[in-house]
């Protein structure tokens, strides 16, 4: 009798979070644009942020509720393993290691290892252990064969890391907002007091717009989420990579014996 979870499509783009929360804050523009290109998308959390010095777990639940929507999620589990305490330790890797297994992703995105919170890179860890843990046939068997997804990566939530693509969100930024906004326990809303954290206070919503356009800038686009590969992806199709209108100030000299011959030209030639 196949297990009739296991009959769902396989997901595109899921992303491990320490918290509800961490998804929408580091990448809600990225899940927004691959929900707009059509791509099945679904998130882990991994705790209920029990130790957030704002709202309690209840709020937060309904908080996440309100940004799955507007996330269009194809999926969303939480796997209560205790905020303070992720790390990469046994009873988390088998959890981890069935949902990645049930869903099949084509790319898996995690906190990065050397967060300066403890409970993101005790995330990343966990992420790049299970990863692997996940292609072993007898590890942990249970309803799901074996998959190891064949991309894992990376993304920035306090200590910044040399990305190795950045993903395009000018045209999503504003949704974003939206769905950081949807935490409103989390951040700040003007008349409502609480305990002050870096997420509560008033500039932070344009400490994540300056870091989106820092790295947008660096790609040629007007705001960016940073991404690191764990290891490099191959690519078949050099069309795929030959990307853009080309940076600015990057146009040919026109006045030389120029040539329309499209974007993809005018990014070699500059
Ligand atoms: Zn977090």
């Amino acid at each position: 009798m196949p297990d009739p979870e296991f009959e769902t499509p396989p997901i595109d783009l899921l992303v491990i979070a320490a918290h509800p929360d961490d998804a929408e804050l580091c990448l809600g523009g990225t899940l927004l644009a691959a929900k707009d290109r059509g791509l099945r998308t679904a998130v882990v959390d991994l705790t209920r942020g029990e130790l957030s010095s704002n709202g309690d777990p209840e709020t937060r639940a309904r908080e996440t509720a309100a940004a799955t929507k507007i996330l269009a999620l194809d999926y969303r589990s939480n796997l209560d393993l205790g905020d303070g305490t992720i790390r990469d330790r046994d009873d988390a890797r088998h959890a981890l290691v069935g949902e990645i297994r049930k869903l099949r992703p084509k790319v898996v995105l995690a906190p990065w290892r050397d967060d300066l919170h403890p409970d993101h890179a005790g995330a990343g860890e966990l992420a790049y252990r299970t990863h692997y843990l996940t292609g072993v046939r007898l590890y942990a068997p249970g309803a799901h064969p074996p998959f190891r997804p064949p991309q894992l990566g990376y993304y920035m939530g306090h200590t910044p890391f040399e990305p190795s693509i950045i993903v395009d969100i000018s045209k999503v930024f504003e949704r974003k907002l939206e769905l950081m906004f949807a935490y409103a326990s989390q951040f700040h809303r003007s008349g409502v007091e609480g305990a002050p954290t870096k997420i509560s206070s008033p500039e932070f919503a344009r400490y994540v717009e300056g870091r989106a356009r820092e790295y947008g800038v660096r790609a040629g686009v007007e705001l960016g989420e940073p991404i690191r590969w764990q290891d490099p992806p191959a690519v078949a199709d050099p069309s795929s990579w030959i990307v853009g209108e080309g940076l600015p100030g990057s146009e040919p000299d026109r006045g030389i014996g120029s040539v329309d011959s499209g974007s993809a030209d005018r990014k070699r030639c500059s």
